[in-house]
């Protein structure tokens, strides 16, 4: 018998509420995907790219002209400079990128801190490596950063924390001063950073995203992840990139290179096409989405549901202590599905420990408006 090496992994939530929508028919407000298409310019570019031949293998740290895009669009957003060569690398999506950061930090009996509810593959690359993670809880109810217990989590073990912000599965968003806390934090220490930024330009209310590509003294120590499946609404292309200063990145791409080698070629040409062409997206990502989750919670306000409209990402917690308190939010999302036709996600997954009094689901609102109206209609009946 193979003893297992993730005794703990089952499948993930996400795919087994995305199945149980599919089987019933139901709304699919679970797992974090577009139900809309990306931009017809982007798509046609793959066709045109797949046509002109560009088939085989990429370079193993992604085409030239799509990391330059990616260091000119960060110019742009964060004001700062970033080598397109030594210092951004394109990855099968944001996942491997992160698994690969893991590798290159962790050792057996090292220790990482994630702040829960945090991201699912965060532990399992972790344990992978022989490393342990430590989990400090989120201060409720607005999931910021509790300073003093991250502080005590901190030893001589720990040689990683991760970040994500905008954070899944609450939207919460770390300020430029929680960076400067966290700076102060690890100075002198031998701790790196793994910012997981897949959701940076989905942030609202006119709030500027604090990336820690613009904080210099953490970057020097830190790995940064994003995602072109989220910000071009082509979750399904699995292709991401991860910056950091040339000395991380040489130690990255060594793994990189035996994990996927490469990312899927004719996407990056075509993603590189884009970026060229429509350098406007990304500054026009935040009110689209906005605009999804004002609607959103404008409906959702004739429920019984209790929220406050997220910060970021595209992903609004819900509240449901007002009516079915008696269900753990696991039972809460599976009964929304099979008696309401709306797919929703536990929050506690999210969790080592979940807070036992925690009544909260996350929907998904990068959907059609129709798919909210409807949605909101059966939300409201519930
Ligand atoms: N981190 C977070 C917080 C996410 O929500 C996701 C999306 N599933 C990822 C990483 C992974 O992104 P990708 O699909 O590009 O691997
Ligand atoms: N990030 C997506 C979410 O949070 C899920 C991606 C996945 O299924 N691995 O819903």
């Amino acid at each position: 018998m193979l003893a297992s090496k993730l005794p703990n992994v089952g499948t993930t939530i996400f795919t087994r509420m995305s199945q149980l929508a599919a089987e019933i028919g139901a709304l699919n407000l679970s797992q974090g995907f577009p139900d809309f298409d990306g931009p017809l310019a982007l798509r046609e570019a793959v066709s045109r790219h797949v046509l002109a031949g560009h088939n085989q293998y990429a370079p193993m740290t992604g085409l030239p002209t799509l990391r330059q895009q990616v260091a000119a669009k960060i110019a742009r957003c964060y004001g700062v400079q970033r080598d397109a060569n030594s210092e951004i690398t394109i990855t099968p999506g944001a996942t491997e990128a992160i698994f690969c950061a893991v590798q290159a930090l962790i050792r057996p009996g090292d220790e990482a801190i994630v702040l829960d509810p945090c991201y699912d593959s965060y532990e399992p690359s972790v344990e992978l490596a022989g490393g342990r993670c430590v989990h400090v809880p989120l201060a409720l109810p607005d999931f910021s950063v509790d300073w003093q217990r991250l502080a005590e989590a901190i030893n001589e073990r720990t040689r990683l924390i991760f970040l994500n912000s905008p954070h899944n599965p609450s939207g919460a968003l770390l300020s430029r001063s929680d960076l400067e806390q966290l700076a102060a934090l690890i100075r002198g220490r031998d701790i790196h950073i793994i910012s997981d930024e897949v959701y940076e330009h989905l942030i609202y209310d006119g709030v500027q995203h604090a990336s820690v590509l613009a904080h210099e003294e953490l970057y020097a120590r830190a790995f940064v992840v994003s995602s072109f499946g989220k910000t071009y609404h082509v979750t399904g292309w699995k292709t991401g990139y991860v910056v950091a200063p040339p000395v991380l990145t040489a130690e990255l791409r060594k793994i990189h290179q035996y994990v996927n080698f490469c990312g899927v070629t004719p996407l990056q040409w075509a993603l590189a096409d884009f970026m060229a062409e429509c350098p406007q997206h990304v500054e026009e990502l935040p009110s689209f989405y906005q605009a999804k989750r004002d609607l959103f919670c404008e409906l959702l306000g004739g429920s019984r549901f209790a929220f406050r409209p997220t910060p970021g990402t595209y992903f609004q917690l819900a509240d449901y202590s007002a009516i079915r308190p008696e269900l753990d939010d696991v039972a809460m999302a599976e009964w929304l599905t099979r008696e309401h036709g709306v797919a929703a996600i536990p929050v506690s997954v999210f969790y080592r420990e979940p807070p036992t009094d925690m009544r909260l689901v996350r929907f998904c609102f990068a959907k059609r408006e129709d798919t909210l109206r409807q949605a909101a209609e059966r939300l409201c009946r519930v």
